[in-house]
């Protein structure tokens, strides 16, 4: 038991959500490009849109995946820069801050 237990249940959950979507995004950029080449075109630009998606989905797994390792090590909640306590207000809005307010800015 942590003091961070709730920040942590929302993270994992969050972490379920986010890998069902990489899955689902994956798997659509997988599939098999349409005959007709304007549809062929559209795909394509879909598939640009996607990977920059499934990029920012892997970067917040990554933060997420950091974030619970710091609760687990007991290291979550300090500022990685300057080692003051990170505001629980800030840690509320932005689970993964790894910095306090000040360093941040
Ligand atoms: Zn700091």
């Amino acid at each position: 038991m942590t003091a961070y237990d709730e920040i942590a249940r929302t993270l994992e959950h969050r972490l379920v959500e986010l890998t069902g979507h990489v899955a689902a995004i994956d798997s659509e950029l997988r599939s098999k490009l349409p005959a007709d080449w304007e549809e062929q075109a559209t795909q394509l630009e879909d598939q640009d849109a996607l990977e920059g998606i499934e990029k920012s989905k892997l970067l917040e797994i990554r933060q997420i995946r950091l974030a619970l390792q710091r609760i687990a090590d007991g290291t979550y909640g300090t500022c990685s820069r300057c080692g003051e306590m990170i505001d629980p207000k800030r840690l509320k809005a932005l689970p993964t801050a790894t910095t306090c307010i000040r360093c941040a800015g």
